[in-house]
């Protein structure tokens, strides 16, 4: 439902988090729940993991074409994450902002630095962090697709993206599933009213004070 009737301008909505700490699970719920709000679909050379759908969970590729994407200049940002490329195309998401249309991101902090330097007012950054380092470790395992290398790697990759908590505007701590995501949601419905968003305000009010 909309928050209220006037025109606004979409935003970019970054949930960001250590791999393990809930975002997918809260990504799918805000999706689910808010009709507003559409996943941002990366593109990627990484391989396609069971379960997933090309074009759904992303637009796979190899890397010759995501390089060809790179020199077009059709990303608004990029990173290289475990030796692999991940970005955020341009067009869909510019043309979307425009008409209201929010876009929620789920990409590390180099990207939502790169997205932030580039769309600073339209970008919410929201980081979450699991309750302890033991619960990270077994959200992680519980998966059971990875190898036991991977596992160390995601751990390690982890513990370095905690360390970027300072550069979000919002920080959750997720020892409840329910709880985060109505923190998350709150975050999401208050962005929406800030006044720089609303680009209907102007008419409105002016009707208001005739
Ligand atoms: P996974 O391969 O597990 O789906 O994602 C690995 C990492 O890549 C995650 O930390 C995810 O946030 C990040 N990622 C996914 N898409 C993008 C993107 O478009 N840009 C950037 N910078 N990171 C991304």
């Amino acid at each position: 439902m909309a928050s209220n009737s006037l025109k606004r301008r979409g935003l970019m909505f970054v949930l960001s988090s250590p791999s393990g700490a809930g975002k997918t699970t809260i990504a799918h719920r805000l999706l689910e729940d808010d009709l507003e709000i559409a996943m941002s679909i990366s593109v990627t050379t990484r391989p396609i993991r069971p379960g997933e759908t090309d074009g759904l969970d992303y637009r796979f590729t190899d890397r010759a074409g995501f390089e060809a994407m790179i020199e077009a200049g059709e990303f608004l940002e990029w990173a290289e994450v475990f030796g692999h490329l991940y970005g955020t195309p341009k067009a869909q998401i510019r043309a979307g902002l425009k008409e209201g249309q929010d876009f929620l991101f789920d990409i590390d902090w180099q990207g939502t630095q790169q997205l932030y330097q580039r769309m600073e007012t339209d970008v919410v950054r929201v980081f979450l962090l699991p309750p302890s380092i033991e619960a990270l470790e077994a959200r992680l395992r519980s998966r059971g697709t990875d190898s036991e290398e991977v596992i160390r790697d995601r751990m390690a990759r982890s513990r370095a993206e905690i360390s970027h908590w300072d550069g979000y505007d919002y920080v959750v701590v997720n020892d409840d599933m329910d709880a985060c995501f109505e923190q998350v949601h709150g975050i999401l419905r208050a962005e929406r009213l800030r006044r720089a968003r609303q680009t209907g305000l102007v008419d409105f009010t002016r009707d208001l004070m005739r």
